[in-house]
Parts: C-alpha cells; structure tokens; sequence
C-alpha cells in the first residue's frame, strides 16, 4: 500500500494540472512558431513537412488521432487546408477543438490577406476564396501572428501564462532585430523581375518589392501545359528575368523547362521551417530566403 502511495504521488508529480498543451499545427511555421512561444511547456505536433503540397493532404487515421488528444490546433486557415482539416475537424469529434472554441487558431485571422477575389471559379484551379493564405512568406506577418498566438496559450494553460509572455518577448525582440536586418538586405532586390511557379509568393514579393513578371502556373495548383509555357517563354524573353522561383515541395517540371530554355536561375526557397538545411527555424528560414534571393543580385 504504502509503495502504491509512493509511485502515485510521484506521477502526479511529473505531471502537475497545468502541464503541457498538446498542439497539432497543420504546417511547420506555426509548429516552429508555438514551440517558439510554448517553450517546455507545449509539445508540437506537425501535421506536414516542407516536401509536401499543404493544399493536398490525406486525412490519415495517424492525423486524427493526433488531433483527437490536441487541447490546440494551429492552421493556416483562409481556406488553405479546405481540403483535409475539416475531415480531421469532423473524424477527431474533439470538441476542445473545433472552429469557435479557444482551441482552435487560424494564422491567417491575424493577418490582413491579399488577392482576396471578386467571385470563386473552382475550374480556374485551385483559387483561394478568401484571399492569399500563404502568409508565413512575409515575416511581418509572422510578428502579427504570435502576437495574437501568445495570448492564446495563456489562455490554454493559464499556470504557465507568464512563461508564455516572457518567452514571447524574447522572440519578439529578437524578430524586430532580426527583420530590421532582412529589410536591409531585402532592400537592395526591390524591383528585380522574377517567374514564379504557383501563386504562392505574393506576400515575399510585396515585402521585397519584387518584380514577378509572370507564373508558371497558368491555373493555381494545375501544371501548366507546354503550349502555356511558350507563351510565357516568349514573355520572360521580352524582360531581363533574373530568377524563377519555386517552393521546395513544388515539382521541378515547369521551372526546369524554363530554365533549358532561357539559362535564368531556378531558385528553390525553402517556403517553411525545414525546405532546406538552413531553415531549421523561422529565423533560417528568413535567412535562407535571402540568401537564395541576393544571388540574383550579384549574377
Ligand atoms: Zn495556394
């Protein structure tokens, strides 16, 4: 009896009321994000890597077991995961969860979204109806975001609300800093006409003030046929096109096509936390982005 008393007190120990929250974000900026912000505190569940498509995932049974246990979910949102997270949403039938409850946090609420269209044509390929979801491209957003993140995790687990807040300074000093250097850097591409493959860079081309002179993508999210590409060809051949641009996950077909033709530089951005070696957090991924970004500066 008395070893029972023992063993059990020292569970209840390891795990005190207010332990850790469990957090399945659906992309890995916002698990880097809440792992920023959550520190010891929060174990992070990441539904995709870098390599995969987050407009195309299977709703895995692994996917919604995981969401089942989650007290939180972080997603991109404006209809990013249209296609799988109202699948897990329902399979999971976690009510601490669902869209309205504290336990449920879409990036995209925080952020004020680009190219939100006039109507919805699904047979123009995959249009966002709600505007442009692919925010983390832009790190102010990314400040917008745990600002409106952090609060959200006290809220969660209030024991550890001042941890939260101390960790979220941190990050936030060191964002501000590390971003007055990326504005520097980013400076000196304004202006420097660019392709890229889907339309999932208008947030980088807005902080950066890039050029893009065309897509590769004719329709969002559908390869584009060779017919279109020649047209685009003779496009890119009128401009002094110095990069074309594509995510880590994207299939290399069209912008290899592009460059056989033209010698332009095929340039793969990491896109999130862990699309190359450098982005292991969000601060390499900002870095890396640069980086890959200032050779067509120097060529
Ligand atoms: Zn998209």
């Amino acid at each position: 009896m008395k070893w029972i008393w023992i063993t059990l007190s020292m569970l209840v120990a390891s795990s005190p009321a207010n332990a850790d929250l469990k957090v399945f974000a659906c992309e890995p900026e916002w698990a880097s994000l809440v792992g920023a912000l959550g520190g010891d505190h929060v174990s992070v569940y990441v539904a995709t890597n870098a390599f995969q498509d987050p407009h195309h995932i299977q709703a895995r049974p692994s996917l919604i077991a995981k969401m089942r246990n989650a007290n939180l979910v972080v997603c991109t949102g404006a209809e990013l995961e249209i296609g799988w997270l109202p699948v897990l949403l329902r399979r999971a039938a976690n009510s601490s969860v669902q869209p309205g409850t504290p336990g449920f946090f879409e990036a995209a609420d925080y952020v004020r979204l680009l190219d939100v269209p006039d109507s919805v044509d699904r047979a123009q390929g995959d249009v966002h109806s709600q505007g442009d979801p692919h925010i983390q491209t832009d790190p102010r957003n990314i400040l917008a975001v745990a600002n409106a993140l952090a609060p959200r995790l006290a809220e969660l687990d209030s024991g550890n609300a001042t941890t939260y807040q101390s960790n979220t300074d941190r990050f936030l000093s060191r964002w501000q800093t590390a971003l007055e250097g990326w504005d520097e850097r980013g400076s000196k591409l304004a202006g420097i006409p660019i392709v890229t493959q889907h339309k999932s860079w208008s947030y980088l081309i807005r902080w950066l003030k890039l050029n893009e002179v065309t897509r590769l993508e004719a329709k969002p999210g559908v390869p584009p046929s060779t017919a279109y590409l020649t047209t685009v060809l003779q496009r890119v051949k009128q401009t002094e096109v110095r990069g074309i641009l594509r995510a880590a996950y994207q299939n290399p077909k069209a912008s290899e096509w592009l460059h056989d033709r033209t010698d332009i530089p095929v340039i793969v951005l990491p896109y999130t936390v862990g699309g190359n070696d450098q982005a292991t957090d969000l601060f390499g991924l900002f870095d890396s982005t640069l980086q890959l970004l200032e050779r067509m500066d120097n060529e």
